[in-house]
């Protein structure tokens, strides 16, 4: 079985939930905490691993209590971590977000050892990895120079290249011409190609878009409730939403990528990567937690029978 190398962020997202937000210089009571390991790499590679695929995550965390609870938990659900570089001098990163009652959310992100992550390390981790790795699955939470050098890597490698290109703004061209497929979401496509995107014709206009202007051959735009859009070749192909009931949306796109990436080394086309993507994506969002939501194997099988 082929396996998928996620090269990404690790987070520990620290959440606080309040009545009200301090303001500044102010101490108030909140109403509970809890932690939760997260970061778009992490949470890809874990989907991949309880979707029974080999995944191998390259990625940085400090030498903290942070960095060992996030280890401990990709260890028990099967993520390949030999490659995690230890960033003595750095904190792990971390999200520091409170949430109200209407689950509006405020949001602080500390980089840390994940801005750590160099051109030299992705060599030493990819001079590992052996041909029974058939995809790279990248986003843009860690250094750029990182993010091109795993491209260049697995393009010598002749693994198919799909990059979530999120956060947008940090997105660069050269990262977009080694990409053979993109996932952004509405919100990505907008910044990058300047389209609206709400119906079929302005997708497939997003689609062209990103083909003549950067040379991606194919992207699929995620619409969140709304489902998603293939493009392949100037067509478009739209994959029905799956109709849930949705308590929690983070990491919706995080659970897609990484399916999205297990049915392609399984040899699986876009299109039919993608229906089984969205499967997976819509029960994550049944469940709390962008990591613990996603569901295993099993319970997808059970969920298509
Ligand atoms: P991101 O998390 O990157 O912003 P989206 O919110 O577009 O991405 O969600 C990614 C995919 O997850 C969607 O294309 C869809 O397949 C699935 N999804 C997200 N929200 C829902 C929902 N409420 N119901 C069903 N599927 C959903």
């Amino acid at each position: 079985m082929k396996g998928v190398v996620v090269v990404g962020s690790i987070n520990m997202d620290i959440v606080a939930v309040t009545n009200q937000y301090p303001a500044h210089g102010e101490t108030i009571f909140g109403e509970n905490m809890k932690l939760l390991s997260g970061g778009k790499g992490a949470n890809q590679a874990t989907t991949c691993a309880k979707l029974g695929k080999p995944v191998k995550l390259i990625g940085a965390v400090g030498d903290d209590a942070f960095g060992h609870e996030i280890e401990r938990s990709l260890l028990q659900n099967n993520v390949n971590i030999s490659s995690l570089k230890h960033v003595a001098e750095h904190p792990t990163g971390c999200a520091v977000i409170t949430v109200d009652a209407t689950a509006e959310n405020t949001m602080l992100v500390i980089k840390g050892a994940n801005e750590h992550l160099t051109r030299s390390d992705i060599d030493i981790c990819f001079s590992t990895i052996s041909d029974d790795y058939a995809v790279l699955l990248v986003q843009m939470e860690i250094p750029n120079e990182a993010v091109l050098q795993a491209m260049k890597r697995a393009k010598e490698k002749n693994m198919f290249i799909i990059l979530d290109p999120a956060p947008a703004e940090g997105v660069t061209t050269e990262a977009l011409t080694y990409a053979n497929l993109i996932t952004p979401n509405w919100q990505e496509t907008k910044v990058l190609t300047g389209i609206d995107v709400n119906s079929k014709e302005s997708a497939c206009k997003a689609g062209v878009f990103f083909e003549n202007h950067f040379g991606v051959e194919n992207s699929i735009i995620k619409l969140g409730h709304k489902g998603a859009l293939v493009y392949q070749n100037g067509e478009t192909n739209f994959i029905e939403p799956i109709a849930v009931k949705a308590i929690d949306t983070v990491g919706a796109g995080d659970s897609f990528a990484g399916a999205l990436a297990c049915a392609i080394a399984d040899g699986e086309t876009i299109e039919s990567a993608a229906e089984f993507a969205s499967i997976v994506a819509a029960m994550k969002v049944t469940k709390m937690g962008a990591q613990d939501g996603v569901p295993r194997l099993a319970e997808v099988e059970h969920f298509c029978e």
